[in-house]
């Protein structure tokens, strides 16, 4: 049996909820998509942006490209406090529980993008206590809290 399954998501349109209690550790689901050296993806248009969404990084020769209908993994949402993560396993991609879930719970994580410019193109609506309202990883929300405290002044 699946341990996810496809529904509305009040962060996006869609996400992936837990179909059953989930053991912290477990892989949920495998991220697929299809590899491509490093040196396509630097030439390649379509992941001109760096925040190319579905882009992984392998190894330092390889990436993995999610960006494909059949890669089911690409409709779990991020989240400021996660209940997954990404975790690589030689050339596979895997989306791990880190911590238990419990049964239709949405399933999240940090999608890790870094804080340059561009960051409020990207808002969070996660809804975690400790939400920045971006989606930056964890050791760059810093940046954007300081932000707020000089607008305040
Ligand atoms: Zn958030």
């Amino acid at each position: 049996m699946k341990l996810y399954k496809i529904k509305k998501s009040n962060i996006d349109k869609r996400g992936l909820y837990a179909s059953k209690n989930i053991k912290s550790g477990e892989k949920v689901i495998e991220y697929v998509g299809k590899i491509i050296t490093k040196k396509r993806t630097e030439e390649d248009l379509k992941f001109d942006n760096s925040k190319a969404i579905y882009l992984f990084n392998i190894n330092n020769k390889y990436d993995l490209d999610g960006d494909f209908t059949y890669n089911t993994a690409r409709l779990i949402n991020h989240s400021c406090n996660p209940n997954c993560e990404v975790e690589g396993k030689g050339l596979k991609l895997w989306i791990s529980s880190i911590r238990d879930i419990k049964k239709n719970e949405e399933l999240s994580y940090d999608y890790g993008f870094g804080f340059d410019e561009s960051y409020k193109e990207f808002p969070c609506k996660c809804g975690s206590i400790n939400c920045c309202g971006y989606i930056i990883r964890e050791g760059s929300r810093w940046r954007i809290k300081d932000k707020r405290k000089k607008s305040n002044r």
